[in-house]
């Protein structure tokens, strides 16, 4: 589930379509939330080789921690990447934004926190692109991202969250017991598919 105030809108002829924010996201709103809607496909889910759809899968899906390919129902399959994101994936099961996101401006997310094989080459167009995603970029940079998951949800309960009915029972109690007392916060290594380095589906 998408953060309401969002709209999928074309970024380019290059890039295609992206997600834009309607309105301020404050730096610690949750922006995506996985909810029941979502199509979950097991890591060995025959359409995921399947000639007719593997592209459409692996463009629009992201891989949990388990492997399973996660295409949401909604506008949040069109987050594209940036080295630089507006949001980050973190060890709760959400999206959540690292600062404020002015109106018009895109929501992105690192798509190393993906878990998908070797991606680009990158349009981010920032001074630091990193050029690709690559599957060990995740191990390399999750001290980095948790460092400012960390930050934003020092914001989380001063900020308007309309996704909250849409977060599960365990990950409110987690979440709720870091904000409370700072202890047992869940790192963004728990979303990392570890056999993220296979050989993705291939048809020739
Ligand atoms: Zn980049």
């Amino acid at each position: 589930m998408l953060h309401p105030n969002t709209r999928i809108q074309l970024i380019s002829d290059e890039i295609g379509s992206g997600v834009v924010a309607t309105a301020l996201i404050p730096k610690g709103t949750v922006v995506y939330v996985e909810d029941p809607l979502d199509i979950v496909l097991a890591p060995d889910h025959p359409l995921i080789r399947h000639p007719a759809y593997a592209d459409t899968i692996e463009t629009y899906s992201y891989r949990d921690a388990s492997g399973s390919y996660v295409i949401c129902w909604d506008g949040a399959k069109y987050i594209n990447h940036a080295c630089n994101p507006s949001t980050l994936t973190t060890g709760y099961g959400f999206e959540l934004a690292i600062r404020d996101i002015q109106p018009g401006e895109e929501i992105t997310d690192d798509y190393a926190i993906y878990n998908c094989p070797v991606f680009g080459p990158l349009r981010c167009g920032e001074p630091d692109c990193r050029g690709e995603v690559r599957p060990d970029d995740f191990d390399r940079l999750a001290h980095g991202w948790d460092a400012r998951i960390r930050e934003a949800l020092q914001r989380y309960q001063d900020v308007d969250q309309p996704l909250s009915a849409y977060l599960s029972d365990p990950c409110r109690a987690a979440l709720a017991g870091y904000l409370r007392t700072g202890r047992g916060y869940r790192s963004i290594l728990n979303a990392r598919y570890q056999d993220a380095e296979e050989t993705p589906p291939q048809w020739a």
